[in-house]
């Protein structure tokens, strides 16, 4: 049985040779995220005087080795940082930010589901993630209320079957790839077995921040699926990338996976024609295809964040002006209650 599994597994061992080198596993790297105050400041003695103690009561600071190495120590105003710095700004209450600015409570019918675009639905798998970034618009999100578990499961798989409008699935979080391989797989299984779905689409930012978590076990379970497997990175900066994360995309790539990212619009982070000419460059490179760029969500403690539309016009039209179409990711906002994406530009 188990020489049938990694007989099964061999075809894909060429194409993970990099992640596979890597010294840790993504177990482990997971575990050696950075989450304390003290540590972060020792690592970016930059940061040590823009933290506060009070924004990380409201969302705790979280993120993986791999991502705090690529920050400059010595600069305060790195995009790296600012994505997951608690800054005293986030206490300020701003009108129109709010705890949850996609009013996700009202298309909540179960726990773990979320069902408000008629053919997709989204199921929170998992609650947490290997990074916190600052402007999650579910960063004050009723994790523990929205744990489906095994049985919360069974009763997702009975509902999308009773909606034959559905016909694909994302699967999001917090972060889905922290669901071990085994769930992920009983996962796909299971929705495959749903007739009219089509798709499954994972929104992840575990493969930019620890891209060892492409393992022969994911892309198996990935590809031995009758679904059309999508995986969505999240990736705002093109410094966030580097070789690793390419060999994984293209692990995935080469299996048929198609890998898509999307990123937000952010304050200080990409808030240039040039970063985010660079951005769209850099994932390409790296074997994703930019797909969405987000207007911020207002959601409490981000408003800092936000930039004026008219800049952000601007920019897009840079951005029109000096990449291919395949290149110009939908500028996309959302609006509550409506029964799809607004699209900006
Ligand atoms: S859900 Fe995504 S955007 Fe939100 S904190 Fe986790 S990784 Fe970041």
């Amino acid at each position: 049985m188990i020489l049938n599994y990694f007989n099964a597994l061999a075809p894909y061992l060429p194409l993970i040779k990099a992640p596979m080198k890597q010294k840790l596993s993504w177990q482990e790297a997971l575990q050696q995220c950075v989450t304390r105050l003290d540590e972060l400041a020792i690592l970016i003695p930059a940061a040590a005087r823009h933290i506060s103690t009070e924004a990380q009561n409201t969302f705790p600071f979280k993120a993986s080795r791999r991502y705090l190495a690529k920050i400059n120590p010595h600069d305060a105003t790195d995009p790296l940082l600012l994505q997951i710095l608690p800054q005293a700004i986030e206490i300020q209450p701003k009108d129109d930010f709010n705890r949850d600015p996609l009013e996700e409570h009202r298309y909540n019918p179960l726990p773990g589901l979320i069902h408000k675009y008629s053919s997709r639905v989204l199921i929170t798998l998992v609650g947490s993630c290997a990074i916190h970034c600052r402007y999650c618009f579910r960063r004050h999100f009723a994790y523990e209320d929205n744990r489906p578990g095994t049985q919360g499961l069974v009763a997702i798989y009975d509902y999308i079957r009773a909606h034959k409008e559905i016909n694909e699935v994302i699967l999001s979080g917090g972060d889905p790839l922290l669901a071990n391989d085994a769930l992920l797989q009983s996962v796909i299984q299971s929705l495959s077995e749903i007739p009219h779905l089509k798709r499954v689409r994972i929104h992840t930012r575990l493969i930019t921040t620890i891209p060892e978590r492409v393992t022969p076990e994911l892309i198996y379970a990935l590809t031995h699926t009758r679904l059309k497997s999508i995986l969505v990175t999240h990736c705002n900066h093109p410094r966030e990338l580097d070789d690793d994360i390419a060999t994984a995309c293209n692990a995935l790539v080469q299996n048929k996976i198609m890998v898509l990212n999307q990123s937000v619009f952010l304050a200080g982070v990409n808030d240039t024609a040039e970063t985010l000419i660079n951005l769209s460059e850099a994932l390409f490179a790296s074997h994703i295809l930019p797909y969405y760029l987000h207007s911020l969500d207002p959601v409490a403690g981000s408003a800092h964040f936000e930039i004026p539309l008219e800049k952000k016009r601007a920019l897009y039209t840079e951005m029109q002006e000096h990449l291919p179409g395949f290149l110009v990711p939908r500028w996309v906002k959302e609006v509550p209650g409506k029964k799809h994406k607004s699209i900006v530009g």
